[in-house]
């Protein structure tokens, strides 16, 4: 099963292939994508995801956030890289699956992104965090990973949040709150718990609106497809 969610998250990589241009002008959004589908379709490409896993993650280009244009703040960063979230999310929508994307980077490098796979996969633990964390670990080939941060779009559930602590993480930054299975400061605050022996850096509220209305508007369409 993980190495199946593993495969599935990184399809989807290769689909979106924004990774070079977020927050850039549609122009450059364009003439990025087709220099990421080369990439895609290079010979090492390989005949399953674990060829293509290990391509991405050799390909120095793939992995730079910001070849482009360096953000001009920390905010700013910050911002680009919860856009990469949201378009996960958006994905996610597409694919009918609840939609919450997340994006893991250590420094100037991404090292995954995810979207919730939850209906696909059967998996009721197949959150946007944990399918990027798991390919993570893959890509970076550590087992955790400290320094790292992750975007979501949605606050981590208990699960996500223990995940989280488990790969030590430095910072999460998450856009809406989730008043029914949050983690973080909602429905309880994991991170703030006494005895444990790493702290993660948190912060809410990052496009929230948008992270929100992602989520209102694919629940209202679910309840007009089947009003009872
Ligand atoms: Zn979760």
């Amino acid at each position: 099963m993980r190495g199946s969610r593993i495969q599935q998250n990184l399809l989807l990589s290769g689909n979106s292939g924004l990774c070079l241009t977020a927050g850039l002008g549609e122009s450059e959004i364009c003439g990025s994508n087709a220099l990421v589908a080369q990439l895609d379709r290079a010979p090492d490409y390989g005949s399953g995801g674990w060829g293509f896993e290990s391509s991405r993650a050799r390909h120095p280009l793939m992995a730079l956030l910001f070849p482009l244009r360096p953000p001009a703040s920390p905010q700013e960063r910050d911002q680009r890289i919860m856009e990469l979230a949201l378009r996960e999310a958006q994905l996610a929508a597409d694919r009918d699956e609840v939609p919450v994307g997340a994006v893991v980077v250590r420094g100037n490098e991404i090292l995954a992104r995810a979207g919730n796979r939850v209906e696909e996969l059967k998996d009721a633990t197949a959150h946007a965090e944990m399918l990027a964390l798991t390919s993570a670990f893959e890509a970076a080939g550590e087992k955790r990973l400290v320094d790292a941060e992750l975007f979501v779009t949605l606050e981590p559930c208990i699960q996500c949040a223990g995940a989280i602590l488990h790969a030590r993480l430095a910072r999460v930054v998450f856009g809406a709150t989730d008043p029914k299975f949050g983690g973080v400061v909602s429905l309880t605050q994991i991170f703030e718990l006494d005895g444990l022996n790493h702290r993660v850096l948190h912060e809410g509220g990052l496009f929230a609106d948008e992270s929100a209305s992602l989520l209102r508007d694919f629940f209202r369409a679910k309840r007009k497809a089947s009003p009872s």
